[in-house]
């Protein structure tokens, strides 16, 4: 073995160096024990106010698991003192390299946290052979501090959207920001208390000022929290949810022209379902064939299908008055249709014409809301059963601010900065 220096030097914690080294024995994977002391002067930061003093008053031996070194696993050693601070009274020193009663070292932290991001927790707890745990706590740790350590932003634009948590009726109220592709905060319910308290505590005042405008589907509750909370923001509602309104209105048709027409028909439009719910644009070769012979035998499908591609047309206006005579010229297009189902859909759309042309003024991202949403379903679905509320959350936020796509997000993702002076 090395010098002590040599050993204080690879050991690399600031401020101590190594006073000793235990190996058990000559086995490869013996536990290793650093002895440390602090360096220089005999000062201690007090764990109240980090002021420093001399006035020990006793120590106490304790241990913490730290990195390994190749196969060996290693436990720090230190004197913990206690200290009489002018400030606090007696308290004890502050380690810098351990969170207070901590059992696992910042790095070590940092690693078990990091690696939970990627495999079950565990999985973590077992390749650094801590207990399930203390792995979970150190995970949380990891991703508070994380979360402490970025920037505030004030975003433009917001989402809130409801989130299904899986079993019955249970729901999510989820708030992003949607132009940089975060989740801010999640609450419980879908309700307009739910979001009033997660536009409330999750952004601070400056925060909400900034807020120009907010993505929502059609969900009263929402629409009711962000007028009171935001009076200064403009509701936008997401395609989205439009389109699927559309898509449904289609199927209606569909269900009305064919299968209570007989089972000639019926047999006719059977099995053609799908087709007809995707754009024309995806459809290809012989379906698109069997969509022009169907539409061919029932005009009216034909037109509540032109009547649903046209809709896509909504979110290209650049002025407020194009949205508006686009969409007299569509629900005009109906009449003497026959098409129940489609003028309900014009209905709803005039109703929320507001906030569909709100969209000329603040171009939201609809995109970033969709595929936010999908990463939100994933982590839950990895996270089933979680009971932690505040941890659901951090691991979304990491899950969507530092989303892994290029070999550089990746390299990013194992190289994390371990955050040794934060306390
Ligand atoms: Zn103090």
């Amino acid at each position: 073995m090395g010098s002590l220096a040599d050993c204080t030097r690879i050991v690399g914690l600031g401020g101590f160096r190594v006073s000793r080294i235990e190996v058990k024995g000559d086995d490869p994977v013996g536990a290793v024990r650093v002895h440390l002391e602090r360096r220089g002067a005999r000062r201690y930061p007090c764990s109240g106010c980090g002021r420093r003093t001399g006035r020990v008053r006793d120590a106490t031996v304790r241990t913490w698991r730290d990195l390994p070194w190749a196969l060996h696993p290693v436990t720090l050693v230190y004197g913990q003192r206690r200290v009489r601070c002018r400030a606090c009274g007696i308290r004890t020193e502050r380690v810098e390299f351990a969170d207070p009663k901590a059992r696992l070292t910042r790095r070590l932290q940092h690693r078990v946290g990091l690696d939970c991001q990627s495999m079950p927790t565990s999985h973590a707890a077992l390749r650094h052979a801590v207990s399930w745990g203390a792995a979970r706590r150190a995970e949380r740790r990891f991703l508070e501090r994380w979360d402490a350590g970025r920037p505030r932003r004030r975003p433009r634009h917001l989402g809130a959207d409801e989130i299904h948590r899986g079993q019955g009726q249970h729901f999510w109220t989820g708030l992003s920001d949607i132009v940089h592709g975060e989740v801010i905060g999640l609450a419980k319910d879908r309700t307009e208390d739910a979001l009033t308290a997660l536009l409330t505590t999750a952004l601070d005042a400056r925060q909400r000022t900034a807020v120009e405008a907010v993505c929502l589907d059609r969900h009263r509750p929402y629409l009711n929290a962000v007028t009171t909370v935001l009076p200064k923001a403009e509701v936008v509602f997401d395609t989205f949810h439009v389109l699927q309104h559309a898509a449904e209105a289609l199927d209606e048709v569909r269900r009305h022209e064919f299968f209570r027409a007989g089972p000639v028909m019926r047999e006719f439009g059977r099995g053609k379902r799908w087709w007809l719910l995707r754009r024309w644009r995806d459809v290809r070769g012989k379906k698109r064939q069997a969509l022009r012979e169907l539409f061919a035998a029932n005009r009216r499908l034909f037109k509540a299908y032109l009547l649903r591609e046209q809709l896509d047309r909504l979110w290209t206006y650049t002025t407020r008055p194009g949205v508006l005579r686009f969409v007299l010229g569509w629900i005009d297009a109906l009449r003497w249709q026959r098409l129940p189902e489609m003028e309900r859909l014009g209905d709803l759309i005039f109703r929320h014409l507001e906030g569909i042309a709100a969209y000329c003024d603040h171009p939201v991202r609809f995109g970033v809301v969709e595929s936010l949403n999908t990463t939100i379903k994933a982590v839950l679905r990895r996270a089933r059963g979680m009971k932690d509320e505040a941890m659901l959350v951090l691991k979304l936020k990491w899950a969507t601010a530092r989303p892994i796509r290029t070999a550089r997000d990746l390299s990013r993702f194992l190289h994390l900065d371990p955050v040794e002076s934060v306390h």
